[in-house]
Protein backbone atom coordinates (compact mmCIF):
# COMPACT_ATOMS: atom_id res chain seq x y z
CA UNK A 1 0.00 0.00 0.00
CA UNK A 2 1.35 3.37 -0.85
CA UNK A 3 2.08 6.05 1.53
CA UNK A 4 -0.20 8.04 -0.14
CA UNK A 5 -3.21 5.55 0.29
CA UNK A 6 -1.84 4.77 4.11
CA UNK A 7 -2.62 8.27 4.55
CA UNK A 8 -6.30 9.03 3.29
CA UNK A 9 -7.30 5.42 4.37
CA UNK A 10 -6.17 6.83 8.05
CA UNK A 11 -7.09 10.29 7.98
CA UNK A 12 -10.97 8.95 6.35
CA UNK A 13 -11.00 5.77 8.80
CA UNK A 14 -10.73 8.51 11.94
CA UNK A 15 -13.04 10.77 10.55
CA UNK A 16 -16.21 8.39 10.28
CA UNK A 17 -15.28 6.77 14.10
CA UNK A 18 -15.67 10.06 15.17
CA UNK A 19 -18.26 11.37 13.47
CA UNK A 20 -20.05 7.87 14.79
CA UNK A 21 -19.31 8.63 18.18
CA UNK A 22 -20.17 12.01 17.91
CA UNK A 23 -23.40 10.93 16.53
CA UNK A 24 -24.25 7.95 18.41
CA UNK A 25 -23.88 10.46 21.31
CA UNK A 26 -26.26 12.95 20.18
CA UNK A 27 -28.51 10.48 19.27
CA UNK A 28 -29.01 8.51 22.55
CA UNK A 29 -28.83 12.04 24.71
CA UNK A 30 -31.86 12.54 22.38
CA UNK A 31 -33.52 10.14 22.49
CA UNK A 32 -33.01 9.71 26.78
CA UNK A 33 -33.95 13.36 26.94
CA UNK A 34 -37.61 13.21 25.00
CA UNK A 35 -38.63 9.50 26.29
CA UNK A 36 -38.10 11.22 30.12
CA UNK A 37 -40.33 13.70 28.99
CA UNK A 38 -42.61 11.48 28.06
CA UNK A 39 -42.45 8.77 30.54
CA UNK A 40 -42.60 12.12 33.11
CA UNK A 41 -45.54 12.92 31.85
CA UNK A 42 -47.56 9.46 32.01
CA UNK A 43 -46.53 10.09 35.55
CA UNK A 44 -47.86 12.90 36.38
CA UNK A 45 -51.29 11.77 34.01
CA UNK A 46 -51.72 7.97 36.04
CA UNK A 47 -51.11 8.95 39.19
CA UNK A 48 -54.01 11.54 38.42
CA UNK A 49 -56.34 8.76 37.17
CA UNK A 50 -55.15 6.85 39.63
CA UNK A 51 -56.53 9.49 42.55
CA UNK A 52 -60.01 10.10 40.35
CA UNK A 53 -60.45 6.33 40.51
CA UNK A 54 -59.82 6.41 44.42
CA UNK A 55 -62.10 8.73 44.49
CA UNK A 56 -65.28 7.24 42.39
CA UNK A 57 -65.07 4.06 44.00
CA UNK A 58 -67.32 1.52 42.13
CA UNK A 59 -66.58 -0.30 39.01
CA UNK A 60 -69.64 1.34 37.03
CA UNK A 61 -67.84 4.68 37.60
CA UNK A 62 -64.50 3.48 36.54
CA UNK A 63 -65.13 2.46 33.07
CA UNK A 64 -66.81 5.83 32.28
CA UNK A 65 -63.86 7.41 34.11
CA UNK A 66 -61.75 5.80 32.45
CA UNK A 67 -63.50 6.70 28.94
CA UNK A 68 -63.02 10.24 29.72
CA UNK A 69 -59.15 10.09 30.24
CA UNK A 70 -58.73 8.02 27.12
CA UNK A 71 -58.02 11.17 24.68
CA UNK A 72 -54.35 11.81 24.33
CA UNK A 73 -54.35 7.82 25.78
CA UNK A 74 -53.80 4.71 23.40
CA UNK A 75 -55.19 2.05 26.72
CA UNK A 76 -55.83 2.52 30.16
CA UNK A 77 -56.92 -1.07 32.14
CA UNK A 78 -56.95 -1.35 36.01
CA UNK A 79 -55.45 -4.87 36.91
CA UNK A 80 -56.09 -7.33 39.80
CA UNK A 81 -53.34 -9.18 40.97
CA UNK A 82 -54.06 -12.48 39.19
CA UNK A 83 -53.13 -10.57 36.17
CA UNK A 84 -56.47 -10.17 35.11
CA UNK A 85 -57.72 -7.09 33.22
CA UNK A 86 -60.98 -5.37 35.42
CA UNK A 87 -61.66 -2.74 33.11
CA UNK A 88 -60.03 -1.85 30.31
CA UNK A 89 -60.60 1.35 27.81
CA UNK A 90 -58.98 1.32 24.92
CA UNK A 91 -58.77 3.65 21.31
CA UNK A 92 -57.61 0.27 19.65
CA UNK A 93 -59.23 -3.06 20.06
CA UNK A 94 -55.60 -4.36 19.31
CA UNK A 95 -54.30 -3.10 22.28
CA UNK A 96 -56.50 -5.22 24.66
CA UNK A 97 -54.73 -8.03 23.30
CA UNK A 98 -51.41 -7.07 25.20
CA UNK A 99 -50.55 -9.38 27.74
CA UNK A 100 -51.69 -7.28 31.29
CA UNK A 101 -49.54 -7.52 34.15
CA UNK A 102 -49.66 -6.85 38.12
CA UNK A 103 -46.99 -4.63 39.22
CA UNK A 104 -46.98 -4.04 43.18
CA UNK A 105 -44.79 -0.75 42.22
CA UNK A 106 -44.83 2.42 40.84
CA UNK A 107 -42.91 2.01 37.64
CA UNK A 108 -42.39 3.67 34.24
CA UNK A 109 -40.76 2.36 31.34
CA UNK A 110 -40.77 2.57 27.10
CA UNK A 111 -41.48 -0.09 25.47
CA UNK A 112 -41.42 -1.67 22.18
CA UNK A 113 -45.04 -3.35 20.62
CA UNK A 114 -45.01 -4.11 16.72
CA UNK A 115 -42.05 -1.85 15.72
CA UNK A 116 -44.01 1.33 17.82
CA UNK A 117 -42.20 2.57 20.90
CA UNK A 118 -45.06 2.98 23.91
CA UNK A 119 -44.67 4.56 27.26
CA UNK A 120 -45.96 2.07 29.71
CA UNK A 121 -46.77 3.34 33.24
CA UNK A 122 -48.03 1.08 36.17
CA UNK A 123 -49.87 2.96 39.42
CA UNK A 124 -50.84 0.42 42.34
CA UNK A 125 -54.19 1.65 43.63
CA UNK A 126 -56.73 0.53 46.11
CA UNK A 127 -60.13 0.24 44.24
CA UNK A 128 -63.63 0.01 45.47
CA UNK A 129 -63.99 -3.18 47.51
CA UNK A 130 -60.56 -2.40 48.96
CA UNK A 131 -58.74 -4.57 46.85
CA UNK A 132 -55.09 -3.51 45.87
CA UNK A 133 -54.73 -3.14 41.97
CA UNK A 134 -52.83 -2.06 39.51
CA UNK A 135 -53.56 0.74 37.29
CA UNK A 136 -52.43 0.32 33.79
CA UNK A 137 -51.28 3.39 31.25
CA UNK A 138 -50.15 2.89 28.12
CA UNK A 139 -49.83 5.82 25.73
CA UNK A 140 -48.17 5.71 22.17
CA UNK A 141 -44.26 7.27 21.52
CA UNK A 142 -44.66 7.52 17.33
CA UNK A 143 -44.34 11.24 17.73
CA UNK A 144 -40.74 10.57 19.01
CA UNK A 145 -40.15 7.76 16.84
CA UNK A 146 -40.78 10.09 14.19
CA UNK A 147 -38.50 13.05 15.63
CA UNK A 148 -35.96 10.42 16.01
CA UNK A 149 -35.82 9.88 12.01
CA UNK A 150 -35.36 13.31 11.34
CA UNK A 151 -32.79 13.81 14.08
CA UNK A 152 -30.93 10.73 12.23
CA UNK A 153 -31.58 11.67 8.78
CA UNK A 154 -30.04 14.91 9.71
CA UNK A 155 -27.23 13.60 11.85
CA UNK A 156 -26.29 11.33 8.51
CA UNK A 157 -26.52 14.12 5.64
CA UNK A 158 -24.49 16.30 8.33
CA UNK A 159 -21.88 13.85 8.46
CA UNK A 160 -21.90 13.07 4.80
CA UNK A 161 -21.34 17.09 4.28
CA UNK A 162 -18.29 16.95 7.11
CA UNK A 163 -17.07 13.69 5.42
CA UNK A 164 -17.04 14.52 1.61
CA UNK A 165 -15.04 18.07 2.39
CA UNK A 166 -11.72 15.95 4.49
CA UNK A 167 -12.08 13.22 1.79
CA UNK A 168 -11.21 15.20 -0.92
CA UNK A 169 -8.94 17.37 1.97
CA UNK A 170 -7.50 14.16 2.61
CA UNK A 171 -6.64 13.29 -1.11
CA UNK A 172 -4.59 16.46 -1.36
CA UNK A 173 -3.10 16.81 2.18
CA UNK A 174 -1.73 12.69 0.83
CA UNK A 175 -0.60 14.31 -2.88
CA UNK A 176 0.70 17.22 -1.07
CA UNK A 177 3.09 15.17 1.12
CA UNK A 178 3.37 12.25 -1.46
CA UNK A 179 4.69 14.56 -4.60
CA UNK A 180 7.91 15.88 -3.22
CA UNK A 181 9.00 11.93 -2.18
CA UNK A 182 8.15 10.54 -5.77
CA UNK A 183 10.32 13.41 -7.08
CA UNK A 184 13.23 12.52 -4.90
CA UNK A 185 12.75 9.00 -6.07
CA UNK A 186 12.55 10.02 -9.53
CA UNK A 187 15.76 11.88 -9.03
CA UNK A 188 17.16 9.23 -6.79
CA UNK A 189 16.46 6.59 -9.90
CA UNK A 190 17.65 8.62 -12.82
CA UNK A 191 20.94 9.65 -11.06
CA UNK A 192 21.14 5.82 -10.06
CA UNK A 193 20.19 4.87 -14.13
CA UNK A 194 22.64 7.82 -15.93
CA UNK A 195 25.11 7.46 -12.80
CA UNK A 196 25.23 11.67 -12.97
CA UNK A 197 24.77 13.75 -10.24
CA UNK A 198 21.34 15.56 -9.88
CA UNK A 199 19.48 17.95 -7.66
CA UNK A 200 15.88 18.77 -6.88
CA UNK A 201 14.17 21.26 -8.50
CA UNK A 202 12.40 22.71 -4.92
CA UNK A 203 9.51 24.93 -4.52
CA UNK A 204 9.91 28.52 -2.83
CA UNK A 205 11.77 28.54 0.09
CA UNK A 206 9.69 27.43 3.31
CA UNK A 207 10.35 25.82 6.34
CA UNK A 208 7.88 22.66 5.98
CA UNK A 209 9.88 19.14 6.87
CA UNK A 210 9.42 18.33 3.05
CA UNK A 211 11.65 21.38 1.16
CA UNK A 212 14.27 20.60 4.27
CA UNK A 213 13.86 17.10 3.26
CA UNK A 214 14.69 18.01 -0.29
CA UNK A 215 17.08 20.46 0.39
CA UNK A 216 19.05 17.95 2.18
CA UNK A 217 19.21 16.17 -0.60
CA UNK A 218 20.70 18.81 -2.37
CA UNK A 219 22.93 20.07 -0.03
CA UNK A 220 24.07 15.98 0.35
CA UNK A 221 24.44 15.99 -3.74
CA UNK A 222 26.88 19.12 -3.82
CA UNK A 223 29.02 17.62 -1.09
CA UNK A 224 29.13 14.36 -3.33
CA UNK A 225 30.05 16.10 -6.40
CA UNK A 226 33.00 18.19 -4.40
CA UNK A 227 33.96 14.74 -3.02
CA UNK A 228 33.80 13.22 -6.61
CA UNK A 229 35.48 16.02 -8.11
CA UNK A 230 38.42 15.96 -5.81
CA UNK A 231 38.54 12.23 -6.05
CA UNK A 232 38.88 12.59 -10.07
CA UNK A 233 41.31 15.57 -9.65
CA UNK A 234 43.34 13.45 -7.31
CA UNK A 235 43.31 10.24 -10.11
CA UNK A 236 44.77 13.09 -12.52
CA UNK A 237 47.31 14.67 -10.31
CA UNK A 238 48.28 10.97 -9.22
CA UNK A 239 48.72 9.88 -12.89
CA UNK A 240 50.82 12.92 -13.74
CA UNK A 241 52.97 12.64 -10.64
CA UNK A 242 53.59 8.92 -11.54
CA UNK A 243 53.87 9.83 -15.48
CA UNK A 244 57.50 12.10 -14.73
CA UNK A 245 59.21 9.18 -13.04
CA UNK A 246 58.13 6.52 -15.52
CA UNK A 247 59.39 8.74 -18.37
CA UNK A 248 62.64 9.30 -16.74
CA UNK A 249 62.83 5.36 -16.14
CA UNK A 250 61.95 4.52 -19.28
CA UNK A 251 64.13 7.18 -21.20
CA UNK A 252 67.14 5.73 -19.01
CA UNK A 253 65.93 2.13 -20.00
CA UNK A 254 65.92 2.85 -23.60
CA UNK A 255 69.23 4.15 -23.38
CA UNK A 256 70.59 1.34 -21.46
CA UNK A 257 68.56 -0.88 -24.13
CA UNK A 258 70.60 0.89 -26.91
CA UNK A 259 74.01 1.79 -25.57
CA UNK A 260 74.25 1.17 -22.12
CA UNK A 261 75.80 -2.20 -21.99
CA UNK A 262 79.17 -0.75 -23.98
CA UNK A 263 79.55 2.19 -22.11
CA UNK A 264 79.94 1.36 -18.45
CA UNK A 265 79.44 5.71 -17.37
CA UNK A 266 76.28 5.36 -18.72
CA UNK A 267 74.90 2.37 -17.35
CA UNK A 268 76.47 3.28 -13.83
CA UNK A 269 74.42 6.77 -14.23
CA UNK A 270 70.87 5.18 -15.54
CA UNK A 271 70.47 2.55 -12.94
CA UNK A 272 71.47 5.31 -10.12
CA UNK A 273 68.57 7.66 -12.01
CA UNK A 274 66.32 4.69 -12.28
CA UNK A 275 66.93 3.39 -8.86
CA UNK A 276 66.07 6.89 -7.34
CA UNK A 277 63.04 7.64 -9.47
CA UNK A 278 61.68 4.12 -8.47
CA UNK A 279 62.16 5.00 -4.72
CA UNK A 280 60.43 8.32 -5.24
CA UNK A 281 57.78 6.46 -6.71
CA UNK A 282 57.48 4.10 -3.78
CA UNK A 283 57.10 6.87 -1.29
CA UNK A 284 54.71 8.63 -3.43
CA UNK A 285 52.53 5.24 -3.44
CA UNK A 286 52.95 4.83 0.05
CA UNK A 287 51.48 8.36 0.97
CA UNK A 288 48.38 8.39 -1.50
CA UNK A 289 47.49 5.20 0.16
CA UNK A 290 47.49 6.09 3.01
CA UNK A 291 45.91 9.33 2.01
CA UNK A 292 43.25 6.71 0.24
CA UNK A 293 42.95 5.24 3.34
CA UNK A 294 38.88 5.94 4.68
CA UNK A 295 39.72 4.04 8.28
CA UNK A 296 42.12 6.65 9.14
CA UNK A 297 39.61 7.86 11.96
CA UNK A 298 38.52 4.01 13.23
CA UNK A 299 41.97 3.13 13.47
CA UNK A 300 43.40 5.22 15.98
CA UNK A 301 44.71 4.57 19.33
CA UNK A 302 44.30 7.64 21.34
CA UNK A 303 46.27 7.53 24.60
CA UNK A 304 48.42 10.34 26.13
CA UNK A 305 51.45 10.69 24.48
CA UNK A 306 54.57 12.40 26.26
CA UNK A 307 55.18 14.91 23.39
CA UNK A 308 58.56 15.92 24.69
CA UNK A 309 59.57 12.36 24.82
CA UNK A 310 58.32 12.04 20.93
CA UNK A 311 60.06 14.63 19.98
CA UNK A 312 63.87 13.96 21.79
CA UNK A 313 64.07 10.30 20.50
CA UNK A 314 62.71 11.71 17.00
CA UNK A 315 64.83 14.73 16.59
CA UNK A 316 67.57 12.20 17.63
CA UNK A 317 67.20 9.78 14.50
CA UNK A 318 66.40 12.20 12.05
CA UNK A 319 69.51 14.95 13.60
CA UNK A 320 72.23 11.79 12.62
CA UNK A 321 70.39 11.26 9.07
CA UNK A 322 70.55 15.02 7.89
CA UNK A 323 73.40 15.76 9.67
CA UNK A 324 71.51 18.83 11.03
CA UNK A 325 71.06 20.48 14.28
CA UNK A 326 67.35 20.22 15.83
CA UNK A 327 67.03 21.79 19.55
CA UNK A 328 63.83 20.36 21.28
CA UNK A 329 62.53 23.92 24.08
CA UNK A 330 59.60 22.41 26.63
CA UNK A 331 57.89 24.15 28.82
CA UNK A 332 58.42 21.27 31.33
CA UNK A 333 59.89 17.58 31.26
CA UNK A 334 56.94 16.00 30.11
CA UNK A 335 54.02 17.39 28.24
CA UNK A 336 51.13 14.77 27.99
CA UNK A 337 49.04 15.19 24.30
CA UNK A 338 46.06 12.83 23.87
CA UNK A 339 46.91 11.08 20.48
CA UNK A 340 47.79 7.73 18.16
CA UNK A 341 51.55 8.10 18.87
CA UNK A 342 53.18 6.67 15.64
CA UNK A 343 50.41 8.97 13.95
CA UNK A 344 51.91 11.61 15.93
CA UNK A 345 55.27 10.86 15.00
CA UNK A 346 54.48 10.48 11.56
CA UNK A 347 53.21 13.76 11.72
CA UNK A 348 56.78 15.04 13.26
CA UNK A 349 58.42 13.62 10.71
CA UNK A 350 56.79 15.40 7.72
CA UNK A 351 57.47 18.72 9.54
CA UNK A 352 60.85 17.93 10.78
CA UNK A 353 61.90 16.44 7.15
CA UNK A 354 60.78 20.06 5.54
CA UNK A 355 62.46 22.02 7.91
CA UNK A 356 65.22 20.22 7.44
CA UNK A 357 65.11 20.48 3.48
CA UNK A 358 64.16 23.71 2.95
CA UNK A 359 66.74 25.40 6.08
CA UNK A 360 70.11 24.91 6.61
CA UNK A 361 70.44 26.13 9.83
CA UNK A 362 69.23 24.92 13.00
CA UNK A 363 65.80 23.94 13.94
CA UNK A 364 63.36 24.16 16.99
CA UNK A 365 60.81 22.72 18.31
CA UNK A 366 58.81 24.72 20.61
CA UNK A 367 56.56 22.59 23.12
CA UNK A 368 54.27 24.44 25.01
CA UNK A 369 51.16 23.41 27.23
CA UNK A 370 47.49 25.59 27.50
CA UNK A 371 44.62 25.08 29.84
CA UNK A 372 43.27 22.26 27.53
CA UNK A 373 45.56 21.52 24.72
CA UNK A 374 49.51 21.20 23.85
CA UNK A 375 51.00 22.65 21.17
CA UNK A 376 54.26 21.76 19.31
CA UNK A 377 55.90 24.16 17.37
CA UNK A 378 58.45 22.84 14.54
CA UNK A 379 60.54 26.31 13.71
CA UNK A 380 63.17 26.52 10.82
CA UNK A 381 64.92 29.77 9.33
CA UNK A 382 65.00 28.68 5.62
CA UNK A 383 63.97 29.96 2.90
CA UNK A 384 60.41 30.74 4.01
CA UNK A 385 56.98 30.64 2.07
CA UNK A 386 55.40 33.14 0.20
CA UNK A 387 52.05 34.77 1.10
CA UNK A 388 50.26 33.82 -1.45
CA UNK A 389 51.07 30.65 -1.20
CA UNK A 390 50.78 30.03 2.44
CA UNK A 391 46.72 28.65 1.81
CA UNK A 392 47.33 26.36 -0.86
CA UNK A 393 50.83 24.33 0.81
CA UNK A 394 48.13 22.09 2.31
CA UNK A 395 46.40 20.87 -0.79
CA UNK A 396 47.56 17.66 -2.61
CA UNK A 397 50.54 17.80 -5.07
CA UNK A 398 50.69 21.54 -4.11
CA UNK A 399 54.54 22.75 -4.35
CA UNK A 400 56.01 26.33 -4.08
CA UNK A 401 58.87 25.73 -6.06
CA UNK A 402 57.94 22.74 -8.62
CA UNK A 403 61.21 22.42 -10.64
CA UNK A 404 63.02 22.48 -6.91
CA UNK A 405 60.76 20.05 -4.87
CA UNK A 406 61.94 17.39 -7.79
CA UNK A 407 65.49 18.18 -6.70
CA UNK A 408 64.37 17.55 -2.50
CA UNK A 409 62.69 14.48 -3.57
CA UNK A 410 59.52 16.43 -2.54
CA UNK A 411 55.79 14.79 -3.61
CA UNK A 412 53.34 17.53 -2.05
CA UNK A 413 51.63 15.63 -0.41
CA UNK A 414 53.09 15.80 2.82
CA UNK A 415 51.58 18.69 4.07
CA UNK A 416 48.21 17.25 3.07
CA UNK A 417 49.12 13.99 4.92
CA UNK A 418 50.05 16.20 8.14
CA UNK A 419 46.57 18.07 8.12
CA UNK A 420 44.95 14.94 7.70
CA UNK A 421 46.54 13.42 11.08
CA UNK A 422 45.90 16.46 12.98
CA UNK A 423 42.22 16.76 12.05
CA UNK A 424 41.92 12.89 12.92
CA UNK A 425 42.83 14.50 15.70
CA UNK A 426 40.59 17.10 16.64
CA UNK A 427 43.88 19.49 16.15
CA UNK A 428 44.86 22.35 14.37
CA UNK A 429 47.66 22.96 12.31
CA UNK A 430 48.49 26.60 11.96
CA UNK A 431 51.64 27.77 9.62
CA UNK A 432 53.36 31.45 9.84
CA UNK A 433 56.03 32.11 7.32
CA UNK A 434 58.40 34.80 5.96
CA UNK A 435 60.12 34.05 2.80
CA UNK A 436 64.29 34.24 3.67
CA UNK A 437 63.23 34.58 7.11
CA UNK A 438 61.79 31.10 8.06
CA UNK A 439 58.81 29.18 8.92
CA UNK A 440 56.92 27.99 11.78
CA UNK A 441 54.76 24.50 11.43
CA UNK A 442 52.79 24.15 14.83
CA UNK A 443 50.21 21.68 15.52
CA UNK A 444 47.92 21.98 18.50
CA UNK A 445 46.31 18.69 19.93
CA UNK A 446 44.12 17.89 22.70
CA UNK A 447 45.84 18.07 26.03
CA UNK A 448 45.38 14.39 28.15
CA UNK A 449 44.11 13.83 31.39
CA UNK A 450 46.21 14.22 34.34
CA UNK A 451 45.71 11.11 35.38
CA UNK A 452 45.42 9.11 32.28
CA UNK A 453 48.87 10.85 31.77
CA UNK A 454 49.83 9.29 34.96
CA UNK A 455 48.83 5.77 34.55
CA UNK A 456 50.33 5.67 30.87
CA UNK A 457 53.91 7.31 31.75
P1 LIG B 1 56.82 18.17 -0.29
O1 LIG B 1 56.84 16.69 -0.27
O2 LIG B 1 57.01 18.76 -1.64
O3 LIG B 1 57.68 18.81 0.76
P2 LIG B 1 54.66 19.12 1.33
O4 LIG B 1 53.23 18.90 1.19
O5 LIG B 1 55.32 18.62 2.56
O6 LIG B 1 55.31 18.52 0.03
O7 LIG B 1 54.92 20.65 1.19
C1 LIG B 1 54.30 21.41 0.19
C2 LIG B 1 55.15 22.59 -0.22
O8 LIG B 1 55.21 23.52 0.85
C3 LIG B 1 56.56 22.20 -0.48
O9 LIG B 1 56.73 21.87 -1.83
C4 LIG B 1 57.32 23.46 -0.14
O10 LIG B 1 57.41 24.30 -1.24
C5 LIG B 1 56.49 24.13 0.90
N1 LIG B 1 57.05 23.92 2.27
C6 LIG B 1 56.67 23.01 3.17
N2 LIG B 1 57.36 23.13 4.33
C7 LIG B 1 58.21 24.15 4.14
C8 LIG B 1 59.21 24.80 4.96
N3 LIG B 1 59.47 24.39 6.20
N4 LIG B 1 59.89 25.84 4.43
C9 LIG B 1 59.65 26.25 3.19
N5 LIG B 1 58.73 25.72 2.36
C10 LIG B 1 58.03 24.68 2.82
Amino acid sequence: MTIRSKIHLFSTVWLVLVLCIINTSIYWLFYKQMTGLELERLQLQSEKIAQRLHEAGSQADATELLQAYLAPIEMIRIVNQQSHPVVTATKDVDYASWRPVYSAQETYQVVEKAGVLHAVGQVPMIAGDGSIMSLEVTTGLSHVQETMQTLLIVLLVASLVVLLPSFLAGRMLAKLIVEPIRSLIRTMEEIQKKGQFKKLELPVKSNDELYQMGDTFNKMMDILQLHFAKQQQFVLDASHELKTPLTVIEGYATMLKRWGMNKPELLEESVEAIYSEAVRMKKLTRQMLMLANPDEEANLDMRAVDVVELCEETSKWMRRTYEQEIRVEAQSAAVYALADESRLKQLLVILLDNALTYSQKAIRIEIAEQRDTVSLSVIDQGVGIPEEDLVHIFDRFYRVDKARARDTGGTGLGLSIAKRIVDVHNGRLDVQSEVGAGSRFTVTLPKAAREKAGENA
